[in-house]
């Protein structure tokens, strides 16, 4: 009897509460709901924790767009299409199998509802000053995709290194590169400020290009009718590394100058 009562009282007290999160989710605008996936956390790659932690095989199980590194630092990711690439610090693009290692990676499915076409692009502030106008929040994480021709292109691939090399230190030795009239696809994200021990906060976009031979993390662009998708990404499930230097780092620090400097390049 005593159980019962419990819970029938449990029930009674839960009815109305109900009713008020049917009431607020019917005045929430309706938009299809995209979770990112999340490997790591951008404080533990600053600090130089670089053990794969997850295969590109689950990365692609949980999106068909996104960036990120390999193990050790072993140069820029970039997953378009479904296809993972790996752009090494000697300028070489490959196809990666889904045995090869993750520390860091950031993946969604990508199906946004709508294009928009830049017709000229001068830099890469005029793309994301286009893009900070198709995102509805700054508190929201934002997927992102550019496909088009690319007159120019800079990028830069991180060279590989050992396990606790803090990133700033690693980020000294990255090669870049340069491209001219070349065609190819930028994905990224936009990462809110308050995301920052998580992520890099602001805009990452990574390049590939259409023949899949040239990319790297992206510096600066110019390009012409430039075809620009924005996601709204819902929710966020960030996986931690399961690996020795994880569970024993100090992760209290805020990453953001580190992430600054390392991810801006030589300039
Ligand atoms: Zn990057």
């Amino acid at each position: 009897m005593r159980n019962s009562t419990e819970t029938g009282g449990f029930k009674n007290r839960a009815r109305p509460r109900r009713r008020r999160t049917a009431a607020a989710q019917q005045s929430l605008p309706k938009s299809a709901h995209h979770r990112l996936y999340q490997v790591s956390t951008a404080t533990a790659l600053v600090q130089g924790i670089y053990a794969g932690a997850v295969r590109v095989g689950t990365l692609r199980r949980h999106g068909d767009l996104g960036l990120g590194t390999f193990e050790n630092l072993d140069g820029e990711m970039a997953i378009v299409d479904g296809h993972c690439f790996q752009v090494r610090s000697d300028g070489s693009v490959r196809e990666c199998d889904d045995d090869a290692l993750s520390p860091f990676a950031v993946v969604t499915r990508f199906a946004p509802a709508e294009a928009v076409t830049l017709a000229q692009c001068p830099d890469m502030s005029h793309l994301t000053s286009r893009f900070d106008a198709l995102r509805p929040s700054d508190n929201f994480f934002f997927a992102l995709r550019v496909d088009g021709f690319f007159e120019y292109v800079h990028t830069r691939a991180m060279h590989r290194t050992v396990e606790g090399m803090p990133l700033v230190q690693a980020a000294a030795v990255q090669p870049e590169f340069e491209f001219y009239n070349v065609s190819g696809t930028l994905v990224g994200f936009w990462t809110p400020e308050y995301a920052k021990t998580l992520n890099v906060p602001g805009y990452h976009l990574h390049f590939l290009s259409d023949d899949r031979m040239r990319g790297g993390h992206l510096l600066e662009c110019r390009g012409t009718n430039l075809r620009l998708q924005v996601q709204r990404e819902g929710d966020c499930h960030v996986v931690l590394p399961e690996t020795e230097d994880f569970f024993k780092a100090d992760l209290r620090r805020d990453p953001a100058a580190d992430l600054a400097k390392a991810e801006g390049g030589k300039k």
